[in-house]
Protein backbone atom coordinates (compact mmCIF):
# COMPACT_ATOMS: atom_id res chain seq x y z
CA UNK A 1 0.00 0.00 0.00
CA UNK A 2 1.58 3.83 -1.05
CA UNK A 3 0.97 5.90 1.94
CA UNK A 4 2.27 9.68 1.91
CA UNK A 5 1.90 11.84 4.85
CA UNK A 6 -0.36 15.06 4.82
CA UNK A 7 2.51 16.86 5.28
CA UNK A 8 4.31 16.41 1.62
CA UNK A 9 0.86 16.77 0.04
CA UNK A 10 -0.27 20.03 2.10
CA UNK A 11 0.47 22.22 -0.71
CA UNK A 12 -1.37 21.02 -3.12
CA UNK A 13 -4.35 20.68 -0.17
CA UNK A 14 -4.14 24.29 0.50
CA UNK A 15 -4.30 25.19 -3.54
CA UNK A 16 -7.45 22.89 -3.75
CA UNK A 17 -9.21 24.82 -0.90
CA UNK A 18 -8.27 27.87 -2.02
CA UNK A 19 -10.09 27.06 -5.68
CA UNK A 20 -13.40 26.28 -3.70
CA UNK A 21 -12.75 29.30 -0.80
CA UNK A 22 -12.72 32.14 -4.26
CA UNK A 23 -16.11 30.43 -5.49
CA UNK A 24 -17.89 30.45 -1.95
CA UNK A 25 -16.64 34.48 -2.03
CA UNK A 26 -17.66 34.61 -5.52
CA UNK A 27 -21.41 33.99 -3.95
CA UNK A 28 -20.75 35.94 -1.16
CA UNK A 29 -19.61 33.11 1.43
CA UNK A 30 -23.35 31.71 2.15
CA UNK A 31 -23.71 28.61 4.37
CA UNK A 32 -23.32 25.84 2.47
CA UNK A 33 -26.86 24.22 3.82
CA UNK A 34 -28.24 27.32 1.22
CA UNK A 35 -25.92 26.15 -1.38
CA UNK A 36 -27.72 24.16 -4.24
CA UNK A 37 -24.81 22.13 -6.18
CA UNK A 38 -26.74 21.58 -8.98
CA UNK A 39 -26.86 25.12 -9.80
CA UNK A 40 -23.39 25.86 -8.89
CA UNK A 41 -22.27 23.27 -10.91
CA UNK A 42 -24.33 24.90 -13.49
CA UNK A 43 -22.90 28.21 -13.33
CA UNK A 44 -19.34 26.64 -14.05
CA UNK A 45 -20.52 25.17 -16.94
CA UNK A 46 -21.41 21.43 -15.61
CA UNK A 47 -24.59 19.60 -15.78
CA UNK A 48 -25.34 17.02 -12.61
CA UNK A 49 -27.05 14.24 -13.28
CA UNK A 50 -27.90 10.84 -11.70
CA UNK A 51 -27.62 7.54 -12.57
CA UNK A 52 -26.60 4.35 -12.68
CA UNK A 53 -22.80 3.73 -12.18
CA UNK A 54 -20.94 0.50 -11.74
CA UNK A 55 -18.20 0.21 -9.40
CA UNK A 56 -18.21 4.03 -8.65
CA UNK A 57 -19.90 6.48 -6.51
CA UNK A 58 -19.17 9.69 -8.71
CA UNK A 59 -17.86 10.27 -12.57
CA UNK A 60 -16.58 13.35 -14.42
CA UNK A 61 -16.69 13.64 -18.42
CA UNK A 62 -15.38 16.84 -19.98
CA UNK A 63 -15.69 18.14 -23.33
CA UNK A 64 -14.09 21.73 -23.57
CA UNK A 65 -15.70 23.99 -21.54
CA UNK A 66 -18.57 22.31 -20.53
CA UNK A 67 -18.70 19.16 -17.98
CA UNK A 68 -21.29 16.52 -16.96
CA UNK A 69 -20.95 15.07 -13.65
CA UNK A 70 -23.07 11.71 -13.11
CA UNK A 71 -23.50 10.84 -9.76
CA UNK A 72 -24.59 7.35 -8.27
CA UNK A 73 -28.59 7.36 -7.98
CA UNK A 74 -29.75 6.36 -4.35
CA UNK A 75 -26.39 7.87 -2.17
CA UNK A 76 -27.59 7.59 1.24
CA UNK A 77 -27.42 9.96 3.52
CA UNK A 78 -27.74 13.64 2.00
CA UNK A 79 -24.36 14.98 3.31
CA UNK A 80 -22.80 11.89 0.95
CA UNK A 81 -24.24 12.98 -2.17
CA UNK A 82 -23.47 16.57 -1.37
CA UNK A 83 -19.74 15.67 -0.88
CA UNK A 84 -20.03 13.57 -4.04
CA UNK A 85 -21.29 16.31 -5.81
CA UNK A 86 -18.32 18.29 -4.62
CA UNK A 87 -15.64 16.12 -4.80
CA UNK A 88 -16.73 15.69 -9.09
CA UNK A 89 -16.44 19.84 -9.17
CA UNK A 90 -13.09 19.61 -7.61
CA UNK A 91 -11.81 17.63 -10.03
CA UNK A 92 -13.30 19.75 -12.72
CA UNK A 93 -12.01 22.87 -11.61
CA UNK A 94 -8.82 21.10 -10.29
CA UNK A 95 -7.73 18.91 -12.87
CA UNK A 96 -8.25 20.29 -16.41
CA UNK A 97 -5.80 17.71 -17.98
CA UNK A 98 -8.47 14.69 -16.83
CA UNK A 99 -11.16 14.60 -19.72
CA UNK A 100 -12.73 11.72 -18.03
CA UNK A 101 -12.69 10.75 -14.04
CA UNK A 102 -14.08 7.57 -12.06
CA UNK A 103 -14.38 7.88 -8.40
CA UNK A 104 -14.87 5.31 -5.70
CA UNK A 105 -16.75 5.48 -2.61
CA UNK A 106 -12.95 4.77 -1.40
CA UNK A 107 -11.79 7.78 -3.43
CA UNK A 108 -14.03 9.96 -1.01
CA UNK A 109 -12.20 8.61 2.09
CA UNK A 110 -8.44 9.09 0.62
CA UNK A 111 -6.63 11.38 2.47
CA UNK A 112 -3.09 9.76 1.97
CA UNK A 113 -2.62 7.58 -1.41
CA UNK A 114 -3.80 9.72 -4.31
CA UNK A 115 -2.91 13.11 -4.39
CA UNK A 116 -5.83 13.64 -7.43
CA UNK A 117 -8.42 12.30 -5.08
CA UNK A 118 -7.06 14.12 -1.99
CA UNK A 119 -7.28 17.48 -3.52
CA UNK A 120 -10.53 16.98 -4.94
CA UNK A 121 -11.53 15.81 -1.27
CA UNK A 122 -9.54 19.12 0.50
CA UNK A 123 -11.64 21.20 -2.66
CA UNK A 124 -15.05 19.59 -1.53
CA UNK A 125 -14.37 19.82 2.57
CA UNK A 126 -13.63 23.98 1.66
CA UNK A 127 -16.81 24.37 -0.44
CA UNK A 128 -19.23 22.55 1.83
CA UNK A 129 -17.26 23.36 4.96
CA UNK A 130 -16.13 26.61 4.86
CA UNK A 131 -13.18 27.79 7.10
CA UNK A 132 -15.40 30.84 9.12
CA UNK A 133 -18.76 29.12 8.72
CA UNK A 134 -16.98 25.71 10.40
CA UNK A 135 -14.80 27.91 13.05
CA UNK A 136 -17.99 28.94 14.54
CA UNK A 137 -19.65 26.10 14.67
CA UNK A 138 -16.61 24.19 16.16
CA UNK A 139 -16.19 26.99 19.01
CA UNK A 140 -14.10 25.79 21.80
CA UNK A 141 -16.22 22.81 21.68
CA UNK A 142 -14.05 19.13 23.05
CA UNK A 143 -14.02 16.74 19.81
CA UNK A 144 -16.05 13.53 20.32
CA UNK A 145 -18.13 11.40 17.98
CA UNK A 146 -21.54 13.00 18.44
CA UNK A 147 -19.69 16.21 17.85
CA UNK A 148 -18.45 15.21 14.85
CA UNK A 149 -21.62 13.96 13.57
CA UNK A 150 -23.56 16.55 14.36
CA UNK A 151 -20.83 18.99 12.56
CA UNK A 152 -21.79 16.09 9.46
CA UNK A 153 -25.32 16.49 9.77
CA UNK A 154 -25.07 20.52 10.01
CA UNK A 155 -23.38 20.79 6.99
CA UNK A 156 -24.99 18.23 5.39
CA UNK A 157 -21.23 16.26 4.62
CA UNK A 158 -19.77 12.90 5.13
CA UNK A 159 -18.56 12.09 8.58
CA UNK A 160 -14.77 11.10 7.43
CA UNK A 161 -14.70 14.78 5.45
CA UNK A 162 -16.05 16.12 9.00
CA UNK A 163 -13.02 15.28 11.59
CA UNK A 164 -10.79 16.22 9.12
CA UNK A 165 -12.10 19.37 8.76
CA UNK A 166 -12.68 19.58 12.57
CA UNK A 167 -8.36 18.79 13.04
CA UNK A 168 -7.75 21.46 10.94
CA UNK A 169 -9.85 23.98 12.31
CA UNK A 170 -10.37 23.29 15.87
CA UNK A 171 -7.95 24.66 18.35
CA UNK A 172 -8.12 20.87 19.43
CA UNK A 173 -4.93 18.86 19.22
CA UNK A 174 -7.11 15.78 17.58
CA UNK A 175 -5.57 13.03 15.18
CA UNK A 176 -7.89 11.28 12.82
CA UNK A 177 -7.46 7.65 12.00
CA UNK A 178 -9.03 5.53 9.10
CA UNK A 179 -8.44 1.74 9.59
CA UNK A 180 -10.01 -0.81 7.79
CA UNK A 181 -9.46 -4.89 8.33
CA UNK A 182 -6.99 -4.50 11.39
CA UNK A 183 -4.75 -1.89 9.33
CA UNK A 184 -4.33 1.45 9.87
CA UNK A 185 -4.89 3.22 6.20
CA UNK A 186 -4.47 6.78 7.16
CA UNK A 187 -4.01 8.88 9.94
CA UNK A 188 -4.41 12.72 9.45
CA UNK A 189 -3.89 15.86 11.92
CA UNK A 190 -2.91 19.29 11.22
CA UNK A 191 0.91 19.62 10.36
CA UNK A 192 1.03 23.02 12.34
CA UNK A 193 0.13 21.33 15.65
CA UNK A 194 3.01 19.02 15.16
CA UNK A 195 1.63 15.92 16.94
CA UNK A 196 2.29 12.40 17.29
CA UNK A 197 2.09 10.79 14.03
CA UNK A 198 -0.27 7.21 14.03
CA UNK A 199 1.83 5.32 11.46
CA UNK A 200 0.15 4.16 8.48
CA UNK A 201 -0.15 0.45 6.89
CA UNK A 202 0.51 -1.37 10.98
CA UNK A 203 -1.84 -2.83 12.67
CA UNK A 204 -4.41 -1.50 15.43
CA UNK A 205 -3.35 -1.46 18.87
CA UNK A 206 -5.07 -4.03 20.73
CA UNK A 207 -7.29 -3.05 23.74
CA UNK A 208 -8.34 0.11 21.65
CA UNK A 209 -11.62 1.38 20.78
CA UNK A 210 -10.97 0.44 17.60
CA UNK A 211 -10.42 -3.34 18.44
CA UNK A 212 -11.98 -4.24 21.61
CA UNK A 213 -15.99 -6.10 21.25
CA UNK A 214 -17.90 -3.17 21.06
CA UNK A 215 -20.07 -4.12 24.55
CA UNK A 216 -16.39 -3.35 26.02
CA UNK A 217 -16.21 0.28 24.20
CA UNK A 218 -17.65 3.52 25.21
CA UNK A 219 -19.31 5.62 23.13
CA UNK A 220 -17.75 8.95 24.32
CA UNK A 221 -14.10 10.10 24.18
CA UNK A 222 -12.29 7.65 27.23
CA UNK A 223 -8.51 7.02 27.91
CA UNK A 224 -7.53 2.71 27.03
CA UNK A 225 -4.71 1.80 29.94
CA UNK A 226 -3.46 -0.42 27.28
CA UNK A 227 -3.87 0.73 23.37
CA UNK A 228 -0.93 1.96 22.05
CA UNK A 229 -1.29 3.89 18.76
CA UNK A 230 2.55 5.23 19.48
CA UNK A 231 4.61 1.76 19.16
CA UNK A 232 8.02 4.17 17.74
CA UNK A 233 7.79 6.08 21.00
CA UNK A 234 9.97 4.74 23.47
CA UNK A 235 9.92 7.30 25.90
CA UNK A 236 6.72 7.96 28.09
CA UNK A 237 3.67 7.33 26.25
CA UNK A 238 1.51 10.82 26.15
CA UNK A 239 -2.26 10.69 27.50
CA UNK A 240 -4.68 10.27 24.76
CA UNK A 241 -8.69 10.16 24.70
CA UNK A 242 -9.92 8.34 21.76
CA UNK A 243 -13.42 6.92 20.67
CA UNK A 244 -13.67 5.04 17.51
CA UNK A 245 -17.35 5.03 14.76
CA UNK A 246 -17.16 1.41 13.49
CA UNK A 247 -18.34 1.59 9.85
CA UNK A 248 -20.09 -1.51 9.33
CA UNK A 249 -20.17 -3.07 5.79
CA UNK A 250 -16.35 -1.96 5.26
CA UNK A 251 -14.97 -3.83 8.06
CA UNK A 252 -13.15 -0.72 9.23
CA UNK A 253 -14.09 2.56 10.81
CA UNK A 254 -12.88 6.09 11.74
CA UNK A 255 -11.09 7.08 15.28
CA UNK A 256 -10.80 9.99 16.83
CA UNK A 257 -7.82 10.59 19.38
CA UNK A 258 -7.16 13.54 21.13
CA UNK A 259 -4.35 15.20 23.25
CA UNK A 260 -6.44 17.16 26.20
ZN1 LIG B 1 -12.26 11.59 -7.49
Amino acid sequence: MKVTTGIKCDAKRIKAGGAAFRIGEELGSPHPRELDLKDLAMYRNVLVREGEIKGAEGRLLRKGKNGVIHVRRGIVPEGRRRFTIAHELGHWELHEEYSQLLCSAEDMRDYGRSPLEVEANCFAAELLMPNSHFRSACGTLEPSMALIESLASDFQTTLTSTAIRFADVSKRKVVVIYHQNGLIRWSYSDPRKKLLFVVPGKPLPAYSSATLELAEVSNRMEHYDDADWFPQVTWEKPDVLEETKRMSGLNGGLTLLWFP
